[in-house]
């Protein structure tokens, strides 16, 4: 009865979203229900029945990895590439905009784009500038504070002080941080969504353009777009394109980062009469699996409110485990693992999920030691590690002179003798003539600076514009050969002895090889692809690591696993303070944010779930005695199993109350001083706490606090004042 093959494996709901007619549709729905499907399959429906151009319709999804796939099931549906289509997450739009608009956009037409690790350089080196306390001032709170500003649409100029100082302050850095990217031709993340919204509000003709362009929109994770984002999107629909949107309430995950589930009520308002379609079978997970996400999300005050149910086999009961340390929770998951490869399962159907990208050291660790492939998603990636960091900073000078970042980078990378006072002269000069430090240390070198100073500065001056003569008319993957050589890296790198130098030079090899593997894909934009690929290398980091079909297994944090599915799911440190996280649990919001995310954690598994904790636990070198997630105790007992009790201590399920655990290891040091573990203290700034760990002896000790407002803080005992209570 069909039309079109498009239709088959729908049910009914789903059907209705596919075929909806072009008017602005919401599919709000739980997780596992089919929105992503119903995306791909409208966007076929749309080009094979409605006779839509691809090149007419726009699609956003969350992650780059999501965006391929989408592409992927776009084209097995129709049976035909549909390479004009454009797919994207918002950065990836954005980028693409701009790249062929820079100029409307006020851009060079080499821009660089820089990630967050750039940004915060950037921002310490600006505090250093101005002489401002960073203290008083931290750089982090600043980057927080330009990025919110940005994420929400305003500019420096946009913002008023009250007549609050601090705010004055804030408000200034803000606008000296704009005039440094602006002379270094450097975009932030959060820049590239606020310049692609600027882009269409001073050039209506050229929004136009895209208006008549894209009649269909189409959204995933809409639940996560932030401020800039939707206004971008609204412009873009203007009064005629058609929006079709899906999401989820209760997955809404990125508060933090500006994202406002209240755009789905928005949503509405802004496009009256929106069809809304709500779906309700789960076609993912086993109704145990299930039922403990309903469960769990029910504990949820603000929500929208809706029915998940399945008629699938009960499956498996969740499994518990209460590990004595990280150790023995590695050691867990790996035996586990061994047997789920064992039966002759793929390793790619598993995934070891956790809350912060640190727990994953020591999985990783557990992992190699059992000759089991992995992959970590997100962590420490590839184009964020050190070495590579360098090699494209002397790629990005190579392509932009101008450039402070790169240019503070590798200055004296390998070292040649610009010592730290020569750096300062060079940043005094740029700030006093508001140049770039590459042109101070031109100006500088010729005259003023000592002459052994001056020979060393010259001579990096000329290894710069060395490379970039030599490399000029390269192919890609033969520029960076000739950098990583020429620069003196691999040569620096492999004086360092042990496996880390040499990990570092098999990385710059590796460089090589990913810019061979490379394909520049915005040709029409005109950069060179030198700059394609370094702008690549900011945007992408993280996704994609090679061998991404190689059969491993998954490792991820739970948000970056947001849409995705798998067979084996574990979920790994589920402890009170790790997850729910410490700087969320004194606020009902915050609390709220991590519970859905334990639900969109707990709704990744289709067959089979473990659920792990560690009653101690060592994390950024620190021990901790935690308790139970207060999460595993709002799963109902009849889907739990707990796993080998064991006899030797007590491990409730249900969460303890705190400092229970606590006391259990003497510390010689502290109970010298007169401090034990569990032991309440008072603070003059942080207030009241309790003794979480003391490190070290006599005047070194370290005693960790958690404190009730001001959260975990590591203390010097000696200059601390605690008072016992
Ligand atoms: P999430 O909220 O986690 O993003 P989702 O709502 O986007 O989930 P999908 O990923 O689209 O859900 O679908 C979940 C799983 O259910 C997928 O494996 C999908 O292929 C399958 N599925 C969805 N609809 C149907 C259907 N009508 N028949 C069979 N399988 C389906
Ligand atoms: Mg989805």
């Amino acid at each position: 009865m069909d039309v079109t093959p498009i239709l088959d494996s729908l049910n009914d709901r789903q059907r209705e979203a596919v075929t909806a007619p072009p008017e602005p549709t919401l599919v709000i729905a739980g997780a596992g229900s089919g929105k992503t499907r119903v995306l791909v399959h409208r966007a076929a429906w749309l080009i094979d029945v409605e006779g839509v151009s691809p090149q007419g319709l726009l699609a956003v999804t969350f992650t780059n990895k999501a965006a391929a796939e989408m592409r992927h099931r776009i084209e097995a549906l129709l049976d035909m590439p549909v390479q004009h289509l454009w797919i994207g997450t918002f950065h990836g739009l954005a980028h693409r905009l701009l790249r062929r608009h820079w100029r409307e956009a006020g851009l060079p037409q080499n821009f660089q784009i820089i990630d967050s690790d750039d940004q915060l350089r950037l921002i310490k080196r600006l505090l250093r500038n101005l002489e401002v306390d960073d203290s008083r001032w931290p750089p982090k709170e600043l980057q927080w504070f330009i990025n919110g500003q940005k994420d929400e649409g305003l500019r420096a100029k946009n913002l008023h002080d009250d007549g609050d100082p601090q705010r004055r302050q804030m408000i200034s850095l803000y606008r000296e941080y704009e005039t440094l990217c602006e002379r270094g031709g450097l975009v932030d993340f959060a820049e590239l969504l606020l310049r692609a919204h600027e882009l269409w509000l001073h050039n209506p003709e050229l929004l136009a353009h895209y208006q008549r362009r894209f009649g269909h929109l189409l959204v995933d994770e809409f639940q996560d777009t932030n401020a800039i984002q939707y206004a971008w999107l609204r412009l873009l629909a203007g009064d005629a394109a058609v929006p079709f949107v899906v999401g989820d309430d209760d997955q809404s995950i990125y508060r933090w980062r500006g994202a406002r589930v209240e755009h789905i009520r928005q949503f509405q308002k802004d496009f009256p009469g929106t069809k809304v379609v709500k779906l309700e079978q789960n076609y993912r997970s086993t109704a145990t699996i299930l039922n403990a996400a309903n469960a769990v999300i029910a504990n949820n005050s603000s929500r929208m409110g809706k029915n998940l149910w399945t008629d699938g086999a009960d499956g498996e009961p969740i499994r518990l485990y209460a590990a004595y340390n990280e150790r023995d929770e590695a050691d867990f998951v790996v035996g586990r693992l061994r047997d789920w490869i064992d039966q002759g399962n793929l390793r790619a159907d598993a995934a070891i999920l956790y809350r912060s990208n640190a727990q994953s050291r020591v999985l990783e660790e557990g992992l190699i030691n059992a000759r089991i492939p992995y992959r970590v998603y997100g962590g420490l990636r590839f184009f964020e590690r050190a070495e590579i960091k360098d090699a494209l900073a002397y790629l990005r000078l190579i392509s932009h002179r101008d450039d402070d970042a790169s240019f503070e980078r590798i200055v004296n990378r390998p070292t040649r003798g610009i010592g730290a006072r020569t750096v300062e002269e060079m940043r005094q000069y740029a700030r006093a003539n508001a140049c770039s430090l590459w042109r101070a240390a031109g100006a500088l070198a010729s005259d003023q600076l000592a002459s052994r100073a001056a020979n060393a500065v010259l001579a990096f001056l000329h290894l710069i514009e060395r490379l970039a003569r030599e490399t000029a008319g390269l192919d890609l993957h033969e520029q960076v050969d000739h950098v990583i050589h020429g620069s003196g890296l691999i040569d620096f790198f492999k004086k360092d002895k042990g496996e880390k130098g040499e990990t570092r030079v098999e990385n710059l090899l590796e460089l090589v090889s990913a810019a061979k593997g490379f394909e520049p894909g915005l040709a029409e934009e005109e950069m060179s692809p030198l700059d394609e690929f370094l702008a690549h290398a900011a945007l992408e980091a993280g996704e994609g690591q090679a061998d991404a079909w190689e059969d491993c297994v998954q490792l991820m944090t739970m948000h970056s696993a947001k849409g995705l599915e798998f067979p084996l799911v574990f979920l790994c440190g589920m402890e009170d303070g790790l997850f729910p996280h410490q700087r969320s649990v004194a606020d009902p919001q915050g609390l709220e944010e991590e519970r859905r995310l334990c639900y969109v954690g707990i709704t990744r598994a289709k067959q089979v779930l473990y659920i792990t904790y560690a009653e101690q636990r060592r994390l950024h070198g620190m021990d901790s005695f935690a308790q139970p997630s207060r999460f595993i105790a709002e799963v109902p007992a009849e889907h739990v199993e707990e796993v080998r009790p064991r006899v030797q201590v007590a491990r409730p399920v249900r969460p303890m109350r705190p400092s229970a655990g606590a006391g259990r290891r003497p510390v010689d040091a502290a109970s010298e001083a007169g401090i034990r573990l569990g032991q309440r203290v008072r603070h003059r700034k942080f207030g009241d706490g309790v003794v979480l760990n003391c490190e070290g002896q006599g005047a070194h000790m370290q005693v960790h606090v958690n404190f009730e407002t001001a959260g975990t803080k590591i203390l010097v005992f000696q200059y601390a004042n605690l008072e016992l209570m």
